[in-house]
């Protein structure tokens, strides 16, 4: 045990590099809390009881933000007791283990198959899919089998130095940026452009040559919460195919939207019943209501994930076959989100989601009532919706009142636009299950009581915008 620091504490714990113990956590023996002062950046010379040890690790974490009233994330931060059951009794097992843990794989396999049919696979039996750690990995994934396809029509042009491209909107999430970078395709973005911030169909189509890969297309999108309009990027590539013969397959990336669009706006057509989509992504941890990392990655069928990017690995005895990019994973998100199925069932998930989308309406409408705000999106497609301050309001930018927000416990994130729309800055709410009607009309109060000390401000406070928020697409 380390000696008692003996001088009276003059930094703080993280400058001393010493953890400083509150004697009652050592519950047997209080002067252990005396003598251990662990240190923070090597490993402690002798090991601590466990109550002592856990409340240590609780309370410094008790600095964290609120997860509940956190509204710049997608991702769930609240699952039902009988969840969080499962999901501890589950945290041994290695999603990897399919020998040893057939049930766990067969939980997973239960999940594609409803996924498959919940977007409407042509043929639910030949699609393929798997679980990932989220729809980061799910993307890559998705993204290697495009550009597979597109190596394997093109070997000839990839010998004469053809570099192969990925079209999408410039609001794509940093997951395409990292793919492009990681695995070394050019990406084409379609700026934004007046009040249209996503992708435009006509200017995906002009984007593509001979060389794309793939459009991605975001249903929806993370700085607005607006869907894509797939079906009409697929429509503009029909035309491509007809005037040049390109067939250009596309990406789905469902994040958020491929669990709320199927129970809310069923009639929209953006999955798999439109022929050109050769795969979709989702979130399990986020309208998937699981906490965090799970996702999800489909094909079409069979034919549209080239056979050399699966593995068979025969493995503690079991041949399994694999196309995830990470080995060892946890079982327990795997585990939880087949509860969610079972639990919900389609009419569970649509009242859970349109009890989000209602609060998101509300909250939206309330804001613009207020006066100093204009919307971009009204939570009435993802339940989520961008707003800036009003034409004429000068006193106060959106990181002054994201900053100020913050006051009062709330996370609501402020950013700017990229091209072209840089001039335009915006704060962003994301309604979750959790997140309920009540809390909103306090987020509505705490803004309203802002607001007169917001106005009679000399001008905009915060100005560096990067150190205003932390918002992570
Ligand atoms: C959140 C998000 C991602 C990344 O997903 P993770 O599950 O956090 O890895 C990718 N695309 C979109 C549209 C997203 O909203």
């Amino acid at each position: 045990m380390a000696v008692h620091r003996g001088s009276p504490r003059q930094e703080p714990d993280a400058e001393r590099g010493r953890l400083a113990v509150n004697p009652f956590h050592a519950a047997a023996d209080p002067a252990v809390g005396m003598r251990a002062v662990p240190p923070t950046d090597r490993l402690p010379d002798e090991p601590m009881p466990p109550d002592t040890t856990y409340n240590l690790v609780r309370d410094e974490l008790m600095l964290d933000g609120n997860a509940r009233l956190n509204l710049a994330t997608f991702v769930t931060t609240w699952m039902e007791p009988q969840a969080d059951a499962l999901m501890a009794e589950c945290s041994a097992k290695n999603m990897i283990d399919k020998d040893e843990y057939p049930r766990t794989a067969e939980l997973e396999r239960r999940c594609v198959a409803m996924l498959a049919d919940l977007w409407h696979a042509p043929d639910p039996q030949r699609a393929v899919g798997c679980s990932t750690t989220g729809s980061s990995e799910a993307c890559m994934l998705a993204g290697m089998a495009l550009k597979r396809r597109w190596s394997r029509r093109n070997a000839d042009r990839l010998r004469t130095g053809a570099r192969p491209n990925l079209v999408m909107g410039v609001n794509v999430q940093v997951c395409w940026e990292k793919f492009c970078n990681f695995w070394e395709v050019e990406p084409r973005l379609v700026p934004m452009e007046g009040e249209r911030f996503h992708l435009d169909p006509q200017a995906a189509a002009q984007l593509c040559d001979e060389n794309t890969i793939g459009v991605v297309s975001v249903l929806g999108s993370t700085f607005d919460g607006s869907y894509e309009p797939v079906e009409q990027v697929c429509a503009a590539l029909d035309t491509l195919q007809e005037r040049t013969g390109l067939d250009i397959p596309v990406h789905v990336d469902g994040a958020s939207g491929a669990m709320v669009a199927p129970f809310l706006d069923p009639g929209l057509v953006w999955d798999f019943r439109l022929d050109r989509v050769a795969s979709i992504n989702t979130s399990g941890h986020k309208y998937g209501l699981v906490y965090p990392g799970v996702g999800w990655a489909l094909w079409r069928d069979a034919e549209s994930l080239p056979q050399e990017l699966v593995f068979r690995v025969n493995y503690l005895g079991g041949d399994m076959p694999t196309y995830a990019l990470n080995f060892s994973r946890p079982g327990a998100q795997v585990a939880a989100q087949y509860y969610t199925f079972l639990r919900l069932g389609r009419e569970g998930f649509r009242a859970v989601q349109q009890a989000a989308r209602d609060v998101a309406g509300t909250l939206a409408a309330g804001i613009a009532s207020l006066g100093d705000f204009r919307l971009l999106t009204r939570g009435d497609e993802l339940p989520a919706f961008a707003f800036t301050t009003a034409p004429g309001v000068t006193a106060f930018n959106v990181f002054d009142v994201s900053r100020r927000l913050r006051e009062h416990g709330w996370l609501v994130p402020a950013y700017t636009f990229p091209p072209d729309r840089q001039d335009l800055s915006v704060l962003r709410v994301v309604c979750r299950n959790g997140f309920t009607a009540d809390l909103a009309d306090l987020l509505l109060d705490s803004l309203d009581r802002l607001l007169p000390e917001l106005r009679s401000q000399p001008g905009p406070l915060v100005r560096d915008e990067q150190k205003a928020t932390s918002f992570h697409h």
